[in-house]
């Protein structure tokens, strides 16, 4: 692996991780609304936190972004076009830059549509993307700022092209709710029937207080393959059908 990821919750339903280098111990935040949960991990674990990894600007992934950089003295990262609005931010990142978290490299995907600056953070020798409000478990972030084109080159050409065994985290704690949806799209696919009825098992005995949620309780991460054979919207075969998609979503 050479990265272990932390999955911590915050918010309503948000996921922030930390994503800590096996070898030097040196740690990313991912996507951070709130201090105090993630200053808790950070010392509970051995993490050195060497910087702040925003997906996108809103308040729900970033608002704690000016207090953690000032607590631990390390930059933001955010996409380039994002820097005046995305809180804290202070290094402007775009496609195919690269980013190092201890020993472990990173690359940056620009998947723009949620919003117009959002990126996906990707490390090849561990296998594993944070894809923010783009790509969630069995579903995707609502359309606010781009177009279908925009979301289906991101989901279905970017994030589609990386291998199988790549864990997706996501932003959110969304997946019953979003398979709910996909068993309509797909009423006839066996994947999507058998991923909900294990996702509803994993959903039936949750925390009153996301606070206090458990592994046991977490249904990310779940792989590129996982959602290129249950997820609707990676699975659309235009952007037509992916936009038609979401339409539904939105009002389901
Ligand atoms: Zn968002």
């Amino acid at each position: 692996m050479g990265l272990r990821i932390e999955r911590i919750p915050t918010f309503a339903d948000n996921y922030t991780y930390l994503a800590i280098c096996d070898e030097t111990h040196e740690a990313a935040i991912v996507d951070a609304p709130e201090e105090d949960p993630v200053v808790a991990r950070v010392e509970a674990t051995d993490a050195k936190v060497k910087l702040i990894l925003s997906t996108h600007h809103h308040f729900d992934h970033s608002m704690a972004n000016p207090q953690l950089a000032e607590r631990y003295g390390v930059p933001v990262y955010g996409h380039s076009s994002d820097v005046e609005r995305l809180p804290g931010q202070t290094v402007g990142v775009d496609e195919g830059d690269e980013i190092q978290i201890g020993r472990q490299r990173g690359r940056v995907l620009f998947i723009p549509s949620h919003t117009m600056g959002h990126v996906a953070y990707v490390f090849d020798e561990a296998k594993a993307v944070f894809t923010g409000d783009m790509l969630f478990a069995g579903g995707c972030g609502r359309l606010f700022e781009g177009n279908a084109q925009m979301m289906y080159d991101a989901l279905c050409v970017k994030l589609a092209a990386l291998p199988d065994d790549y864990l997706v985290y996501c932003g959110h704690e969304y997946t019953e709710s979003n398979l709910r949806f996909a068993i309509t799209v797909e009423p006839d696919n066996p994947e999507i029937t058998e991923r909900y009825e294990r996702v509803r098992e994993i959903r039936s005995q949750v925390a009153d207080d996301w606070h206090h949620a458990t592994a046991a309780e977490m249904t990310i991460p779940s792989t590129i393959g996982e959602e290129k054979a249950t997820n609707p919207f990676m699975r659309a075969p235009t952007a037509e059908e992916l936009g038609r998609l979401r339409e539904l979503k939105d009002n389901f």
